[in-house]
């Protein structure tokens, strides 16, 4: 509650006449009173999330909360406070089909994978992508246009973008930040009463490099004395190393869900002082990567299992953390006992505490820093140049000192170059590095069609990371560690008709759907035709599929077709005409006409 009542008065820089007024325990009061209420929850259920605020997920820290729709699509979703549109967003991919409305209280509300849009907005959007022929658009509005009341619909829920399920994805942000913040902290919170669990718990040792566990505790199997909220390591834990560091394998459990969930805070105490914590609040979109630094990604990497560490990477800046000047490293200077306690909370105050003691096993030393000249630092650019390879790192690339493993390897058949491996994906990149690879005799015609392939240790599939050919190498961007070499796309996409429901073909008779495959380089874009008239098709992408719903262009095309029927003149059978391209130019056109 401190914490959250801290951040609340920081954002209430108004009504400063009141503050004089009131005492300060009054005020505070009324700040969360008025923030607590000031958001209404976007769907008619009460508050129950999918994955709460900061959830880790791959490359992110889930940057707001997915609620549950029940598994459906289609469930109106509410303006949570008055306020106008500021932008609209439709991709194949990410947020599929987005909102973001600003409110006059300083912060802007994001809904998510919708399945449609409702209303004046929908008909807005549908003439806008007309407009611009163009199914895809993010368009930011500079003065409001489409304002909204409280509790309007402004569209319904569903399962469009990269969403792995019909949910609503759901933010609240800073509007002149776009920091996104806890809804939690805006009284947006499930009922509950559980307390979170810790499974795991992990001891590091610093190394010359990235930090290594020497001592693995299953706290499922381990004795504890335990009541719900306080669990008692009943041995003495004896550790060999003296500089070390903490990490936990934590969830949070809520009613009606059997699924683990993320933790909204945990801290760690030394002899009763508190020299670490981390807390889910508020966080920028661009950070959201340090996931990737917060967690063990080797561990996780090997194991799919997420050790939260209790302490910073000199590279890590996401501001979730409060510590002292080591970051949450610990030093034992004597062989006495030492009491430690690990406190973990969700966002609704449930709390777990996990005390143990500790003694230093043997007198031993801290790492040293060997001498090695393969070394990546994290602060500053790294550079590797061969006459035929360069691989380039901006500062801040990478989380903590790196002594890379780099070699080139056989060449794999039919690739236009040899293979270099740089390191391995087990240690994450922040930002994506610049690679070229000089390029095997080609021929001219072929030459915009290279890309850069690349796959990991023990990986069998190759994966394009794009790229384009330029003086006799390809350039590209790499975004994990791992093997690259230069690789080719001749192929066109594929696009077929498909009907969606067999079962039930009365749902196909609003649609014409169509599947797309695309074997190497990605799908870049599409465009679609009624005899000869650009038509809006919708695209998504994780499914493959294009689909139009039939609109005024369609209609008006019956009409015309009655008109000469009236006149004994033949009908004009609907054709159809598709192109769609990968990212290498490769391009299918797909015509049908189609049955009246
Ligand atoms: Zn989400």
């Amino acid at each position: 509650m401190y914490n959250m009542s801290k951040m609340i008065l920081k954002r209430g820089s108004y009504q400063t006449s009141k503050i004089l007024a009131f005492s300060m325990t009054l005020l505070l009061s009324c700040f969360i009173a008025e923030a607590q209420n000031y958001f209404r929850y976007p769907l008619d259920s009460l508050p129950h999330f999918v994955s709460p605020f900061g959830g880790l997920r791959d490359n992110h820290f889930h940057s707001g909360i997915d609620l549950k729709t029940n598994e459906r699509e289609g469930l109106p979703v509410y303006a949570c406070a008055d306020g106008y549109i500021s932008r609209i967003k439709i991709q194949s991919i990410g947020y599929g089909k987005a909102i973001y409305i600003d409110h006059p209280n300083g912060h802007t509300t994001v809904y998510g994978h919708l399945q449609k849009y409702h209303g004046k907005i929908a008909e807005w959007i549908h003439a806008y992508q007309y407009k611009n022929q163009s199914f895809e658009f993010d368009k930011v509005f500079e003065k409001p246009l489409l304002f909204v009341k409280k509790g309007d619909t402004i569209g319904f829920s569903g399962n469009s973008g990269g969403s792995t399920g019909p949910h609503l994805h759901f933010e609240i942000r800073n509007t002149k930040s776009e920091e996104i913040i806890n809804p939690a902290l805006f009284g947006i919170n499930p009922f509950d009463t559980l307390c979170p669990t810790i499974q795991k718990l992990c001891f590091y040792k610093f190394t010359t490099e990235a930090a290594v566990i020497f001592k693995e505790i299953d706290l499922t199997s381990k004795k504890l004395i335990k009541s719900d909220s306080l669990w008692i390591l009943k041995d003495t834990l004896q550790l060999e190393n003296n500089y070390l560091g903490m990490g936990i394998e934590t969830y949070d459990y809520i009613h009606n869900a059997s699924d683990r969930k993320n933790i909204y805070r945990y801290e760690t105490y030394i002899d009763g002082k508190n020299n670490f914590s981390f807390t889910l609040n508020q966080f920028a979109f661009d950070q959201s990567k340090y996931i990737n630094a917060h967690i063990d990604y080797n561990y996780y990497k090997r194991n799919q299992v997420r050790i939260q560490k209790c302490f910073v990477d000199d590279g890590n800046e996401i501001p979730l953390y409060t510590c002292d000047k080591n970051k949450g490293r610990i030093t034992l200077l004597d062989d006495k006992i030492h009491e430690m306690k690990i406190r973990v909370f969700d966002a609704s105050g449930n709390t777990v505490i996990l005390l143990f003691y500790v003694v230093l096993k043997k007198s031993v030393q801290g790492a040293k820093h060997a001498k090695n000249t393969k070394a990546f630092y994290p602060l500053k650019a790294n550079d590797i140049k061969q006459k035929d390879f360069t691989f380039h790192l901006d500062a801040k690339s990478i989380y903590d000192t790196l002594f890379y493993d780099c070699k080139v390897l056989p060449k794999i058949k039919r690739a236009y170059s040899k293979t270099y491996q740089i390191h391995h994906s087990s240690v994450p990149l922040h930002k994506s590095a610049d690679i070229a690879i000089k390029v095997d005799k080609v021929r001219k015609e072929y030459q915009n069609k290279l890309l850069l392939a690349y796959f990991d240790k023990n990986e069998k599939k190759f994966r394009s990371a794009g790229g384009a050919y330029e003086n006799g190498f390809v350039k590209g961007k790499a975004s994990v560690f791992g093997s690259y070499f230069v690789s080719i796309d001749t192929l066109a996409p594929t696009v077929e008709r498909v009907f969606i429901d067999k079962e039930n073909p009365s749902v196909d008779t609003m649609y014409w759907h169509f599947e797309v495959k695309e074997n190497f380089s990605g799908i870049a874009k599409n465009e679609a035709y009624l005899n000869n008239q650009w038509i809006l098709l919708d695209y998504d992408a994780k499914s493959n599929l294009l689909s139009y719903k039939f609109d005024e262009v369609y209609f008006e095309f019956l009409i015309e077709n009655m008109k000469r029927l009236n006149q004994n003149l033949p009908v004009v059978k609907p054709e159809l005409l598709l192109r769609v391209y990968d990212k290498k130019g490769n391009m299918t056109e797909y015509k049908v006409s189609i049955n009246l």
